[in-house]
């Protein structure tokens, strides 16, 4: 790169946020630099894998007719892991594989390489293998980016380096993380046959299936996720980097003992792990997204925590794709006024409420505090798992009814109270 050109926009990270906020001010015409880390864009990023359409359809209208999906997905699970069984909540619905779909699984290192090159396609420029190291500031403004001794300017840079979000504290937007801000996801990509995803998850024609785990994490908050690819699985957990510490528990011995669980082993038996990624992630909610936007400079995708766990479903990659498209619509609005100025690019924050992403955001502003909440990992999922094993069993001995067994199963576990209260706040958080 050559020192002291000047670009329309820059734009760090060539994710789903970045790549989408290229593309849009590229197809305006504007003179836009995407720079990537990783050798090409998808190399380096990792997600558990379901991305839901419909937001990335208003930006991409009828993405899945170019874009490398895997299956639309029609089962949607929730699954409590007992130590030796499991209580499956299941949704199937096919109409939900039908245009404009509800949700689909991906790869990222496909699905990226695509979005990057509908960037390229309407214009930007997109240099790979290079790492943004800090921001150009001049009087508390950002001017540019620096990587290595190379400095480059812009009106604008566009953050969308993802979850570690150095960039962000760097422009004064956000302080340190704390631990418990921060979770740790894991995920393996196993290879089978398609014919056996299909056989074993009962899905076909395209479709396939997700299952949210709940349980058996050694006591540590966090959950897991089952995705169906074409001819692979996506087996990943998350888990709050605080508890792993506090429990003394390696996040990959986590993901070891689910691999070994009668419920998952048998849906993964034969197949090859093909790859293992490991990255960040912010679960805090609302409270967690800094300040999106100063003199200059904007924050979009996981650099800003902009990201939606509501225990039914992970939102980070349609929140990514949107707050990407927000944050280049907002610097074109000022590329009309020729201000880029704090005040003038903070028409991004109107944009994400009307694209509904800081809207839902606030919506489920209290679901971090479930998620804090160890008994809806430990003893939760085990009392669904044993009680329903007791209804289910018939013995030569006197029954009890339901309620007693209940009961029984919670001693020493869980108070009447705390399942009240709990109760409660499932109600307010959802
Ligand atoms: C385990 C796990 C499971 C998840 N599951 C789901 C899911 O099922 N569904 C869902 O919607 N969301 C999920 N998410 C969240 C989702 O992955 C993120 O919200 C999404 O990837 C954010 O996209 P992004 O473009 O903002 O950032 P990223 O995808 O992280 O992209 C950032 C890009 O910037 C590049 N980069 C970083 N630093 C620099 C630098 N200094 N210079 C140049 N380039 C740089 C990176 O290489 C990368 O290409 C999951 C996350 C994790 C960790």
């Amino acid at each position: 790169m050559a020192a002291e050109e000047k670009f329309d926009v820059i734009v760090v990270g060539a994710g789903l946020a970045g790549s989408t906020a290229a593309y849009v001010l590229a197809k305006e015409g504007l003179q836009v630099l995407l720079i990537e880390r990783g050798r090409q864009a998808g190399a380096k990023n990792m997600t558990g894998g379901i991305i839901y359409s419909r937001v990335v359809h208003e930006v991409f209208p009828n993405f899945w007719e170019e874009a490398p999906v895997e299956r639309a997905i029609t089962s949607y699970n929730i699954v409590f892991l007992g130590e030796n069984s499991a209580v499956t909540l299941n949704l199937k619905a096919p109409g939900l594989g039908k245009p404009p779909y509800n949700a689909f699984s991906v790869l990222r290192a496909k699905f990226d390489r695509w979005i990057a090159g509908k960037a390229e396609e309407a214009g930007a420029t997109l240099v790979t293998g290079v790492t943004v190291d800090e921001l150009v500031m001049e009087n508390g403004k950002v001017k540019g980016i620096k990587s290595g001794s190379d400095e480059l300017l812009a009106d604008v840079v566009i953050d969308a380096e993802g979850a570690k979000s150095l960039l962000v504290e760097k422009a004064g937007l956000r302080g340190d993380f704390k631990p418990e801000d921060v979770s740790v996801g894991v995920k393996e990509l196993i290879e089978l046959p398609e014919e056996t995803v299909n056989e074993r998850f009962n899905v076909g024609g395209g479709e396939g299936a997700s299952y949210t785990l709940v349980g058996y994490t050694k006591g540590v908050a966090g959950g897991g996720f089952l995705y169906t690819n074409k001819a692979s699985i996506s087996l990943g957990i998350v888990a709050r980097i605080d508890m792993l510490v506090e429990k003394q528990v390696k996040v990959h011995e986590l993901i070891e003992d689910y691999k070994v669980h009668p419920f998952i082993s048998k849906l993964i038996e034969g197949g090859n792990v093909a790859e293992y990624s490991a990255q960040i992630i912010h679960e805090g909610g609302i409270a967690q997204v800094p300040r999106l936007y100063s003199d200059g400079f904007l924050a979009a995708g996981s650099s800003a925590c902009l990201l939606i766990n509501n225990l039914f479903t992970l939102r980070g990659m349609d929140l990514a794709v949107a707050s990407g498209a927000a944050a280049a619509r907002a610097v074109l609005k000022a590329k009309e006024r020729n201000d880029f100025s704090a005040s003038s690019l903070s028409a991004y924050e109107s944009l994400l409420r009307e694209a509904f992403i800081l809207t839902d955001m606030e919506a489920f502003r209290r679901t971090p505090s479930l998620l804090n909440n160890r008994r809806f990992f430990t003893v939760y999922p085990d009392l669904a798992c044993s009680v329903m094993e007791e209804l289910f069993s018939v013995n030569p001995a006197p029954s009890e009814k339901a309620f007693k067994v209940v009961r029984r199963h919670m001693k020493g576990k869980a108070g009447l109270l705390d399942v009240l209260r709990d109760l409660l706040g499932v109600y307010r958080a959802l």
